[in-house]
């Protein structure tokens, strides 16, 4: 069975480093299955047994499971060429190059060709056992390498681990140094099993275990720990199992709760090491308080879900309220800047969005926090989340991401900087040592905008700080379609909605029985994850806005409020040519400047030839009836959010539908044409055109797959 590992009592003693062997069997374990509740027992039993009998392999086990060398942020990486590697195995197995690669094409994986060619080797001397901690070591040792000869010390310290290694220790050994083990322990999979195997340490006689069930949880050790569970909850008193409660649940409860916190913790401090640690010397208690959010380290960020429309903003948000940021398309950047003293010098961090330290890329940008501090020196520390951007650094127009991307990405020198950029703040996240996570989105970004104020140097290509242009929900729907408008119009790549209150909202059934009930919707910052209360809307998502239509105003309704006195809004026409008339779309009532409703009402003024309470220009409205029927003599340049079927509209009448027309949702005038005469306007198989290609795109987004 080969979930059952058999100690050999001569190199494997309770305190003493554990033997790598052990681990490359709880690998070769993992490959035998898919299962995710088999991969799950199988890394919680390994992670128990490391656990109870050397602590201190931990570490190093967790960074062998998952890949890496060190938390990301300190991006240690093992720079071994496939060639350094290919010559060791070679050098060590004694095979010609041609036998390898033939192994190669033979199996496809260097573990399994390492596996292979080391297979036939007679080690005559035997040599000590690797231990889990000596090839992290070595592997340390690997990436740490710096000068002359490196390649050559490399290869020979992967030869000197390869010469140890024996059996399936080498096979895994190799997809390491490969950072692929091709088994499916995810971070989330560690976590979990971290977090279980905290739950349920083993009982003390594993010292004479001589055979570890890596995959079964029903050993002496969980009749141990429901004992003392139910200990625990009854107060003391001894019960029988029997009539204990059931375990299963018990553990369940337990284990969720420990879970939960395991992974709360790594997303605001991803570093297993501090973790490793914490939970070695002082258990699940406080884990929170000891391996708290810190200035300097980066917490995984918050990301946003996809819609595809303005309808789909509100009806998720429903009534809650909301700020709309424009989406800037730049690089996400977390940047941490602290004093540890009050006089002391500032340090600056840069993160990207996958938590690799990129400070050395904008060494404008550390100048311009360091400013920040020198400004108020009340300031002690913040961490800020925020979008660079490059602009031009003459008035701060925003450039393409593309520009951005021309930066080098190492060890800029001030001097070289040739790309200006403006960092645009949206949230904060920590200031001067208070976690402000768990405060809604609101405070944080009143706090962010009164502590860190915009800042524009004077010299012209230095780092500026701004805060993300919004319009909040307060403003009205029609505020926010003009704010989307203009972000279409922009070089940003769209909107993000962000909840500004944490509210509720109602919670799609999973299924088609299912009753929807209402589910808390918190505006606080969730570190990786995709949360709803963040909606992005790309403008490449929507769709129908690629072409835009030219209509013909054809009448209007009296204003209200600030438009009492202009028209607004305005009833818009295509020109059918198989009729000869103009045949009412939609109505307008954004992208007008107020001068421009002002010469509107001057042009088509009441009583003016221009206008008439009655349809004497013989107009095709349908269910669409101005107050007052204009002229028509003039085409306009109009955009549109979506072009959908319409019960009043009879424009394009019995081409997409028999009974109903088309009309377009959320017009905006873009500019008067005056190139084109009324003949000229859009027509209605152009709009039939535009709805049929719009649904064709709707499935294509239907199917976009949108990350993690
Ligand atoms: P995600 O980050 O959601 O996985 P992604 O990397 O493909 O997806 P997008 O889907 O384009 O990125 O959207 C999210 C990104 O938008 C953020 O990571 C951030 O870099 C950028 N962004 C720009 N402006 C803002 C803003 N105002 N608020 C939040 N993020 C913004």
């Amino acid at each position: 069975d080969p979930t059952i590992f058999e100690v050999d009592p001569t190199i494997w003693c309770p305190n003493k480093p554990i033997p790598y062997s052990f681990l490359a069997h709880a690998l070769s374990t993992l490959t035998t299955t898919r299962s995710r509740i088999a991969i799950l027992n199988i890394l919680t039993n390994t992670l128990r047994v490391i656990l109870k009998t050397h602590p201190p392999s931990l570490l190093p086990s967790l960074y062998i499971l998952s890949n890496t060398l060190s938390p990301p942020y300190e991006s240690i990486e093992l720079g071994l060429g496939y060639s350094t590697v290919t010559k060791a195995i070679q050098h060590v197995s004694g095979l010609s190059s041609a036998a390898l690669k033939r192994l190669y094409t033979k199996t496809g994986d260097p573990g399994d060709v390492a596996f292979e060619a080391k297979s036939n080797v007679r080690t005559l001397i035997p040599h000590p056992p690797l231990l889990i901690t000596s090839v992290y070591d070595s592997m340390l040792k690997i990436a740490l390498a710096k000068g002359q000869g490196t390649a050559k010390q490399k290869q020979s310290i992967v030869e000197k681990l390869l010469v140890a290694a024996k059996g399936e220790e080498v096979r895994f050994l190799v997809r390491t140094l490969f950072q692929n083990l091709r088994v499916g322990a995810v971070r989330t999979s560690i976590l979990t099993a971290l977090a279980r195997a905290m739950v349920m340490t083993l009982p003390s006689s594993i010292s004479d275990t001589s055979a570890i069930n890596l995959s079964h949880y029903a050993d002496e050790a969980l009749i141990t720990a429901v004992k003392e569970l139910n200990l625990t909850k009854s107060g003391g008193k001894k019960k029988k199992v029997e009539d204990a409660v059931d375990p299963s649940n018990i553990l369940s409860e337990k284990f969720a709760a420990a879970e939960a916190l395991i992974k709360r913790v790594y997303v605001q401090h991803p570093n297993y090491g501090h973790i490793a640690r914490a939970l070695v010397e002082m258990g699940l208690n406080d884990l929170a308080e000891h391996v708290p959010l810190t200035v300097g380290i980066p917490l995984h960020p918050t990301l946003g879900s996809p819609t595809r429309s303005l309808d789909e903003v509100y009806d998720r948000l429903e009534n809650l309220a909301f700020s709309a940021e424009f989406k800037y398309d730049g690089q996400r950047a977390q940047i941490h800047g602290w004093k540890d003293s009050s006089e002391g010098p500032v340090s600056v961090k840069i993160f990207s969005r996958h938590l690799e330290d990129m400070t050395d890329k904008y060494p404008d940008v550390v100048q311009l926090v360091q400013n920040s501090f020198t400004a108020d020196p009340e300031l002690q520390s913040f961490i800020i989340d925020t979008e660079i951007v490059a602009i031009d650094p003459r008035n701060g127009e925003l450039r393409t991401f593309q520009e951005l991307s021309n930066r080098a990405r190492k060890d800029v020198q001030m001097t070289e900087i040739k790309i200006a950029v403006c960092v645009f703040a949206f949230d904060l996240l920590y200031l001067d040592g208070q976690i402000l996570l768990q405060e809604p989105f609101r405070k944080r970004r009143a706090l962010l905008r009164t502590r860190l104020p915009p800042v524009i140097p004077e010299w012209k290509g230095a780092a500026r700080l701004d805060h993300v242009r919004s319009v909040e929900s307060e403003a009205g729907r029609e505020a926010i379609e003009e704010f989307w408008q203009e972000a279409v119009e922009s070089r940003v790549e769209g909107l993000m909605v962000k909840l500004l209150d944490s509210g509720e909202v109602l919670e799609e059934p999973s299924n088609k029985k299912g009753r929807p009930r209402r589910k808390p919707l918190p505006a606080t910052y969730e570190p990786d994850k995709r949360t709803s209360a963040w909606l992005k809307l790309k403008k490449d998502y929507v769709t129908g806005l690629g072409d835009s239509l030219d209509l013909v105003p054809i009448g209007g309704w009296h204003g209200n409020g600030r438009k009492v006195q202009w028209w607004s809004p305005v009833l818009l026409a295509l020109y059918d040519p198989s009729s000869g008339k103009l045949v009412a779309v939609c109505k307008c009532m954004s992208g007008f400047s107020d001068v421009f409703y002002k010469s509107m009402k001057e042009k088509y003024a009441e009583g003016s030839e221009n206008c008439s309470y009655q349809n004497i220009w013989d107009v095709e409205t349908g269910g669409l009836k101005p107050h007052v029927y204009f002229k028509p003599q003039e085409v306009w340049e109009i955009r549109g959010a979506d072009v959908t079927i319409s019960p009043v509209s009879v424009a394009a009448l019995g081409l997409v539908s028999q009974s109903r027309g088309l009309s377009l949702r959320f017009p905006r005038f873009m500019k008067v044409r005056e190139d084109k005469n009324i003949e000229q306007a859009s027509i209605p198989d152009f709009l039939a055109g535009m709805y049929r290609g719009q649904q064709g795109k709707r499935e294509k987004v239907e199917g976009v797959d949108d990350g993690d």
